[in-house]
């Protein structure tokens, strides 16, 4: 896919503004514009994968500094002590919207609602 296409890569290209939370060579992380609970937060990785499927073994790197990144933004926005959610939609089923992989950071609140 062109990374014009892609809304995300735009994103990270900063070819759409919007405020990063993080942001270094492989990976950003920005507000969910639509918020499920106080702190919604998307990590990406610049690079476009389409969604978990499509993830190719040199890519496997990119979840982990993903998970690092999560830590860390949980840690800033207050919710590292009481709990948060790391989710990642996968194709249709799962509902996934964006076909750029992306991790949802929640937290917050009870989330028992959002398996
Ligand atoms: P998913 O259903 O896992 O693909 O989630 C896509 C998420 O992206 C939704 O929660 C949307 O609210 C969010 N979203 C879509 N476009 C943008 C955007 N431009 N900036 C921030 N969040 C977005």
């Amino acid at each position: 896919m062109d990374r014009k296409d892609c809304i995300f890569c735009r994103i990270a290209d900063r070819d759409i503004p919007s405020p990063l939370l993080y942001d270094d060579e492989y990976v950003c992380a920005f507000r969910d514009l639509n918020p499920k609970a106080p702190t919604h937060i998307l990590i990406i990785p610049k690079k476009h994968v389409a969604s978990l499927a499509e993830l190719e073994e040199e890519d496997f790197e990119l979840v982990a500094r993903i998970a690092r990144v999560a830590k860390q933004l949980a840690e800033e926005e207050g919710i590292a002590e009481k709990g948060y959610r790391l989710l990642s939609n996968c194709r249709a089923d799962a509902g996934q919207e964006v076909p750029h992989l992306h991790f949802h950071l929640l937290g917050g609140r009870r989330l028992s609602d959002i398996c």
